[in-house]
């Protein structure tokens, strides 16, 4: 189980959602909308699941990992990096 992560459209800084889930389970929601407070700047913003990042694609340093190098194999996938 990992964090989900977004950037957060206000102030453009990562921010946790406080959702802790997996990549299926991602896969099966991501047209639905969340909710979230930023952690950073304290805006409310409403995310789309398809626009959040697991902090597994999140190197030790905080870069982005592309999702076709996670140890996956889904071809959904694919169609979230797209
Ligand atoms: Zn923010």
């Amino acid at each position: 189980m990992e964090d989900l992560v977004y950037c957060c459209p206000q102030c453009l800084q990562l921010s946790r959602t406080g959702i802790v889930t997996d990549l299926a389970t991602i896969m099966r929601s991501q047209r639905r909308p969340i909710f979230v407070r930023c952690e950073a700047c304290g805006q409310f913003n409403c995310v789309m699941i398809e626009d959040a990042l697991l902090t597994a694609s999140l190197d030790p340093a905080g870069h982005f990992i592309p999702l076709d190098e996670l140890q996956t194999v889904s071809s959904a996938v694919e169609e979230l990096a797209a």
